[in-house]
């Protein structure tokens, strides 16, 4: 039977021409513009990329203090851009972050910015800022690629996601009916995901009967895993499951597509790095060209890798013309791939993408916190060098933490408490260090768990 979706038809008619009308809201004429683009022959995209490039460059000679060098280098702006670019040192995050206001556009009112922030959980915490008309790109680009699904910015979607912490009940009270009427959505707390409470979830879903789901991959893989172990199944079937900030492997899409019953699709983005790819139904992840310009580059040699070698990501986005960040380095390696995709969107894909990884943790009374839930108090603190919790059994825990020069004494104790709250029962073992070392894969985890869930 179809139900007509009241709410996505009200969000589609009324709430998106009004914030249209009323706020100069960009979303859906950003995603019809990318849209048009994608159909485009790969040199009118490449021009329109490089004019985006331009514009960046000159703003960033003209306006911002970080990239002064780029004053006297007007002409070769306009004569070889691209060159320009790759002639400009890579920006890790520590650099940046000795000196974030150098970075900000000459006459840029921070006041009217967005404020964005990670926490400690790809080593160094970092701030930025954005302005809406670069977050309305990233926006775009998401309904971009979810459109390829036939999902619409109305589409009815359950989120297995972060709850927020933090709120009292009037706030939580608020925040539902926001995310029910205005976003037509509603979310499972992938930090507190109670296993016995599974057969209430599914009888919610199967009622609600969203278009799509999207979660955190490993979130999405444990609801996956429950839902089998307890026999729950789903009475309709989904256009996708998304499955965002964390690397997908093929394991977790193969059982979450297997319990499910309809495709897997990978986003991938950064909170410092905008919408950086997207999967396509044939499977292939097209780069969001026409946001950012991406490179991979050997970690050592720092020149750029070859067809189906691994190298670091490298992202300068294009729309940002406030806080611009040239040749960013977000934390991730891809593979580059040059193969040509059956889908037809001639546009460069990325081959595997080892991004972030988190874990899903367990408490003694057998409920499931997101690893993710440990990142969002370091951000709301926002007074850490970096932090790693590793859980050794639902019991024990160890909480390593490098603070800042400035860190307080009371700081640290808030933090280890929010810690200690979300883990009830367990004991955790805190260690000031100077420094957590990175995976042997050269990966900085932040939240490892290191015994099987039952
Ligand atoms: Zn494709």
């Amino acid at each position: 039977m179809v139900v007509m979706d009241i709410v996505k038809l009200a969000i589609e008619r009324i709430l998106y021409p009004w914030m249209e009308k009323r706020k100069g809201n960009r979303i859906r004429a950003n995603m019809r513009e990318l849209q048009a683009s994608e159909k485009l022959p790969p040199d009118s995209v490449d021009s329109l990329r490089i004019e985006k490039l331009t514009r960046l460059l000159h703003v960033c000679a003209d306006k911002v203090p970080a990239f002064t060098d780029l004053k006297n280098r007007q002409d070769a702006i306009d004569s070889d851009p691209v060159g320009v670019l790759h002639s400009l040192p890579i920006l890790t995050k520590a650099l940046y972050m000795r000196n974030p206001d150098a970075y900000l556009a000459a006459g840029t009112n921070p006041d009217v910015l967005i404020k964005n922030r990670t926490g400690g959980s790809t080593s160094e915490p970092v701030t930025f800022y954005l302005d809406r008309h670069t977050v309305e790109y990233y926006e775009a680009a998401r309904w971009r690629g979810l459109s390829w699904y036939g999902i619409t910015p109305g589409s009815r979607s359950v989120m297995i996601w972060g709850n927020p912490l933090e709120m009292d009940q009037h706030q939580f009270w608020r925040f539902r009916m926001k995310e029910r009427w205005l976003k037509n959505r509603i979310a499972f707390p992938a930090y507190s995901l109670k296993p016995e409470a599974m057969p209430s979830y599914l009888n919610t879903i199967n009622r609600y009967r969203p278009e799509y789901f999207y979660g955190y991959s490993s979130a999405l893989y444990t609801f996956a895993t429950l839902m089998q172990k307890q026999g729950l199944k789903l009475k309709f079937i989904p256009k996708a499951v998304v499955s965002t900030s964390e690397t997908l492997h093929d394991w977790q899409r193969e059982q979450i597509a297997y319990v499910f019953g309809c495709p897997v699709v990978n986003e991938y983005g950064a909170r410092d790095g905008g919408m950086i790819a997207y999967q396509c139904p044939q499977g292939s992840m097209h780069i969001c060209v026409e946001n950012i310009w991406l490179e991979l580059v050997d970690e050592k040699t720092g020149k750029p890798v070859g067809n189906r070698e691994t190298g670091v990501v490298l992202v300068t986005d294009l729309n940002n013309l406030v806080q611009p960040r040239l040749r960013y380095r977000v934390g991730d390696r891809a593979t580059r791939s040059d193969a040509p995709c059956a889908c037809g969107r001639d546009v460069p894909i990325l081959g595997a993408i080892d991004g972030r990884e988190d874990d899903m943790f367990l408490r003694v009374d057998g409920q499931y916190v997101h690893g993710h839930a440990f990142n969002h108090v370091a951000r709301a603190i926002g007074v850490l060098e970096m932090f790693q919790i590793v859980q050794e059994a639902p019991e024990r825990a160890i909480l390593r933490i490098v603070p800042k020069a400035e860190t307080t004494r009371a700081e640290i104790t808030k933090f280890t408490a929010d810690i200690q709250a979300l883990l009830p029962g367990t004991a955790i073992l805190t260690e000031e260090v100077t420094d957590i070392p990175s995976m042997p894969s050269g990966k900085f985890r932040y939240a490892i768990r290191r015994f099987p869930l039952p």
